[in-house]
């Protein structure tokens, strides 16, 4: 059995104003809940340093957005998975459909940076999605299988690895596929991680993520092999991710 995984994602939202949302989402995880499942921010990188010092001592985890697969060297403005981990992040998001669609990262680019990721201890949450064209000509199972298989690298376990399945037509709209739809997604990127990694597949969290709510958490957590969510609006506000998380 999986632990479920609770993860926010908080894109280009923030500053040292916003950090009194992690505190509260700290203080209204209850003993319960945190027994149960693992709920993780991802704030920008400027405010991890500060978030990991709010979560202290809490079960709560911080993590990046997003990092450069090399471990350092002339790359003006990115960071490193070393950097990250530096701060006290343990997680990082790899492959966002928002870093696909406007920093053109590549498959090959994804497996890079969870390499990247690995290397440096931190376990990474590799996104995949297919978009509206792409689902309407009936290609979604295609494209997410693609996207694991190139982005995945060898070896992956349960430890260093997180899939996040985000149809990019579901991120920040509103919509969401049906149960059945998400049902037919996460069995096949499950069969496909059956393929590629083998004994550690059915250890390896699948995550749903795109417009996920309070109201809609509970249909779409209790769907088979559906191991936790992915929130990116609902995150920023304290009351929405603790109900999210009460889904549990
Ligand atoms: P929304 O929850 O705002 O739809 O965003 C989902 C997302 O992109 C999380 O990474």
């Amino acid at each position: 059995t999986r632990r479920p995984l609770v993860a926010g994602n908080w894109k280009m939202n923030g500053t040292r104003a916003s950090i009194p949302v992690v505190e509260a989402i700290r203080d209204g995880l209850t003993p319960d809940l945190a027994s149960r499942i693992d709920a993780l921010i991802c704030p920008p990188s400027t405010l991890i340093s500060a978030c990991v010092a709010a979560v202290s001592g809490s079960s709560i985890a911080i993590g990046g957005q997003n990092l450069h697969a090399r471990e350092n060297g002339a790359f003006t403005g990115s960071i490193s998975a070393e950097m990250l981990a530096d701060l006290g992040a343990t997680y990082v998001i790899v492959g966002h459909s928002e870093r696909r669609a406007y920093h053109h990262e590549t498959d090959d680019g994804v497996h890079a940076k969870a390499l990247g990721a690995r290397r440096a201890g931190l376990c990474g949450i590799i996104c995949v999605g297919e978009t509206i064209e792409e689902r309407e000509q009936g290609r979604a199972l295609d494209i997410v299988r693609a996207q694991l298989a190139i982005g995945l690298p060898k070896g992956a376990t349960a430890a260093d690895t997180v899939i996040a399945y985000e149809p990019v037509w579901a991120i920040g709209s509103g919509r969401t596929p049906t149960p059945k739809d998400i049902a037919e997604v996460h069995a096949s990127l499950r069969e496909m991680l059956d393929k590629l990694a083998g004994e550690e597949a059915h250890k390896i969290r699948i995550l749903y993520g795109g417009s996920v709510k309070p109201s809609n958490a509970r249909e779409i957590l209790s769907v088979e092999n559906v191991d936790g969510a992915l929130v990116g609006g609902a995150s920023l506000v304290a009351q929405d991710f603790l109900g999210i998380c009460a889904a549990y």
